[in-house]
């Protein structure tokens, strides 16, 4: 015998055999969270929150795809011989990431910029390289390091200026005085660090 239900969840029509047919069972991220809501003293059974076990294990997959990502894939490809030596940038690239203290975000602008020696890089290749790494769990610090010496390493450019300034949620939601703090990192490799005059014309166009 075969059965028609409409599951009140999906609200998606589920043919049925007669043998009952088991509920997908939650992957081990799912079912944290959902222990997680029961410790917070929460119904993880009440209505709005029958899938948030699901949503928020999908959320955390997606936030910290950058571990999955493969940083010579992603600039392989990219690099193209010029006979340009004169300051790339590309300025305020929006950038979400996690805190590794708290798994709060922090969010805000990242400034990039090189002098090229050979070669240049892809522009789009930049934000799509910030979002490879601000997609894990991190520090504003490390973040804005490993931009830089990414960049430094893979390009061989002059130098390299990579200028981060972000909002962490993990204190302005905890303080009413430091609701709009913005902490701002910088890492200068090359030129950058050796010659005063390139960091100042940094620092101004990105101003
Ligand atoms: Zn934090």
């Amino acid at each position: 015998m075969v059965k028609k239900k409409v599951d009140m969840r999906s609200g998606k029509t589920k043919v049925k055999s007669s043998q009952q047919v088991e509920e997908p069972k939650q992957s081990p991220l799912e079912a944290t969270v959902h222990k997680m809501l029961l410790q917070l003293g929460e119904d993880p059974e009440r209505h709005g929150l029958q899938n948030t076990p699901k949503r928020v294990a999908k959320a955390f997959t997606f936030l910290t795809q950058g571990y999955q990502q493969d940083i010579d894939e992603l600039l392989n490809g990219a690099l193209f011989p010029i006979d340009y030596d004169e300051m790339v940038i590309v300025k305020d690239i929006d950038f979400y990431s996690l805190c590794e203290h708290h798994m709060l975000p922090f969010f805000g602008k990242c400034h990039v910029g090189y002098i090229p020696r050979k070669h240049v890089v892809g522009l789009s290749k930049i934000p799509r390289l910030v979002d490879a790494f601000s997609r894990r769990l991190q520090v504003q610090e490390r973040l804005t390091v490993q931009i830089a010496r990414t960049l430094q390493e893979k390009l061989n450019p002059h130098g390299v200026g990579v200028v981060i300034e972000a909002r962490h949620l993990c204190m302005s939601m905890r303080g009413v005085e430091k609701q709009n703090t913005v902490a701002v990192t910088s890492e200068m490799q090359g030129v950058f660090r050796k010659q005063q005059q390139t960091r100042e014309e940094f620092l101004k166009l990105i101003r």
